[in-house]
């Protein structure tokens, strides 16, 4: 039996700017263009901003008219992806084979799960975890197919679990409106409308004939996902190559003792994520960059080593000598050569 998740984090880009600056909890926040500028589109709105009617992909004017004492922000997509990153890297864990198919979004097949109620228990943790290391909340759709599965976490948002088994799929796909199936556009709803066809049981109830003269060579795949057979498997071209750590000072900084006390907290994240996923180390690799943005890379490669001590030792020796030259801005560590176990297929470990 196949078991898909999909995770969906809740307002990402606005929930993360939330986390940062926890004074615009409970406040309107938007995230997108600058509604002074009165070009461009809101790219998240948090559920304070919605309640106000505001959407992603509303015109940004459009937002202000809505609430104008919204505070809207710019994005910050360097952020977000640092939080992206981090949140993948827990979602692999759970995952027998993981796809990730946005910055805030990804399927795992975790049919090694077994059952429905272990599945469920699975996104409870997987969700008790992103909330606890990043303080962010995602909502998880589980079903046996990938479709599914999508539309059961856009049901279940926010901050929610949905489950749709084998037999709840009728019920549950069949009074959705046919857009929400993959491969229908508002066009080609408007067409279906026309056709008398609106909800996902009309189309599926269609006779197949009709639905080839709207589709094309299209039609016999869109009747099969109006019925909720979706074949699609979880793509994975996930391969752990590296893990990083950055950050970027708040004022560029030239007190030694901080830059190293701060490479050293970015060693120990790294090492940490290392020992989770039970892997070991060859490659410590340290980056630079200056305030006029001039960066630099230096690194260093051993045997194989799980020692977080060599790895602080490795990374302050790498960074030294671009020590006491200007002002730095950020620095990084990115640790390579990875061996060991695969970081994931370890669902079983959870039970
Ligand atoms: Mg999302």
């Amino acid at each position: 039996m196949r078991i898909i998740a999909h995770v969906d984090m809740d307002y990402f880009f606005a929930a993360v700017e939330e986390k940062l600056d926890p004074s615009l909890k409970g406040k309107p926040v938007v995230v997108g263009a600058d509604p002074k500028k009165g070009r461009g589109v809101v790219s998240t709105a948090n559920y304070e901003a919605r309640k106000y009617g505001i959407k992603s992909g509303m015109p940004i004017t459009r937002a202000y008219k809505l609430c104008p004492q919204a505070v809207f922000l710019p994005v910050r997509q360097e952020r977000y992806e640092e939080v992206s990153e981090r949140i993948m890297e827990i979602l692999k864990k759970y995952a027998d084979r993981f796809e990730q198919i946005s910055i805030d979004e990804a399927f795992l097949d975790i049919s090694s799960c077994g059952d429905w109620d272990r599945a469920r228990k699975l996104a409870e943790r997987i969700k008790e975890e992103i909330r606890r290391k990043e303080g962010l909340t995602c909502s998880i759709g589980i079903g046996p197919n990938k479709l599914i599965a999508k539309l059961a976490s856009e049901a279940a948002k926010p901050d929610g679990i949905k489950v749709v088994k084998p037999e709840d799929i009728r019920t549950f796909l069949e009074p959705l409106p046919v857009r929400k199936i993959w491969g229908i556009g508002p066009v080609t709803a408007r067409l279906l409308r026309e056709h008398g066809i609106r909800t996902v049981r009309e189309l599926a109830e269609a006779d197949l004939q009709k639905l080839a003269e709207i589709f094309g060579r299209r039609a016999w795949e869109i009747h099969q996902l109006a019925l909720g057979i979706d074949e699609s498997p979880v793509q994975e071209e996930w391969e752990v190559k590296s893990v990083s750590r950055e950050h970027t000072f708040e004022r560029d900084l030239e007190d030694e003792k901080r830059i190293m006390e701060k490479l050293e907290e970015l060693s120990e994240d790294a090492w940490k994520w290392l020992k989770e996923n039970g892997f070991l180390y060859r490659t410590v690799c340290v980056k630079v960059r200056y305030s006029d943005f001039e960066t630099h890379t230096h690194q260093k490669t051993d045997v194989p080593h799980s020692d977080l001590e060599f790895m602080k030792e490795r990374a302050r020796e790498l960074l030294k000598p671009f020590l006491g030259r200007k002002p730095i801005r950020l620095i990084g560590i990115r640790i390579s050569g990875l061996v060991g176990l695969e970081g994931q297929k370890r669902i079983k470990e959870y039970f």
